[in-house]
């Protein structure tokens, strides 16, 4: 579904990612772990063209969506094709971003009609079923403000699978919530990976990892550090930094 070939990003004279290599086949899911500043965000918003990735290749369900060599680009896609498969990505961010002006309801509905031209009532229809299956539809008619963090992220989690994608990206979705408010978007995303959905979450849950992961990706300074299940990279790490790291959030 996702292809990244020797990715590379700088942000000026910083390197930020220094030759990713990785792939996540359908229905997989992938936990990505690291410490701060690795390079987490920035490999997903490379995946999502949030930002141009220095040089390298990235196809998304074997498609070429991204190919850049020195900061060229090496071939034409058109900003039309690669947008289109963008929207195969949906997205959670660590900070919900709801709209505030717009009912929980409203949210989920919001970029099918604008960017899809969905008709509304077919909207209505698929945001209802989507705000149930993410237990929220008593709340459909609240504003964000009125809805706790975890909520919240519910509700964004609705909302990019109204685009349906075909893969979803997590970028730390609950690192930002409350300890008690952990649990309850963790179990809508385990619901996700039981329905088959191929997933990939930047994540310091290592307990999620575990238990939903069906690969480890510990990235360190710009690089994959260490890849496989998640016994081995968590249990029995045999890189010096894979150690570390775990040894020190474990
Ligand atoms: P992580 O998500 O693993 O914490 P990030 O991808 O957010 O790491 O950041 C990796 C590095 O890139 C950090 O040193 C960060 O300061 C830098 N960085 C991220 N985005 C930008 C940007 N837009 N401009 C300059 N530097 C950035
Ligand atoms: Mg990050």
């Amino acid at each position: 579904m996702i292809q990244v070939v020797d990715v590379h990003k700088s942000f000026g004279k910083l390197e930020v990612l220094k030759g990713i290599n990785f792939s996540v086949n359908e229905n997989e899911v992938v936990c990505i772990l690291g410490a701060s500043g690795s390079g987490k965000s920035t490999m997903l918003r490379c995946m999502n063209h949030l930002e141009r990735i220095t040089s390298g290749e990235i196809y998304i369900d074997g498609e070429l969506a991204d190919k850049r060599e020195n900061d060229k680009d090496m071939i034409k896609i058109s900003p039309e094709h690669a947008q289109e498969l963008c929207m195969e990505l949906g997205m959670v961010f660590q900070r919900f971003n709801l709209f505030p002006h717009l009912t929980a309801l409203e949210n989920v509905m919001k970029a099918p009609m604008l960017v899809k031209k969905v008709d509304e009532a077919t909207a209505l229809k698929d945001a209802e079923e989507l705000l149930k299956s993410v237990g929220l539809y008593d709340k459909k008619d609240e504003y964000p403000s009125r809805l706790s963090g975890g909520q919240q992220q519910r509700v964004a989690i609705a909302r990019a699978l109204a685009m349906k994608p075909k893969i979803m990206l997590f970028d730390e979705p609950t690192s930002a919530l409350d300890p008690e408010l952990v649990g309850e978007v963790l179990e809508v995303m385990k619901d996700l990976a039981k329905k088959g959905m191929t997933m990939i979450v930047v994540t310091h849950e290592v307990g999620f990892a575990k238990e939903v992961g069906d690969r480890v990706i510990f990235m360190d300074g710009g690089v994959i550090c260490e890849e496989g299940t998640p016994e081995d990279v968590i249990d029995h790490p045999k890189e010096e930094r894979t150690k570390a790291f775990f040894s020190k959030i474990l």
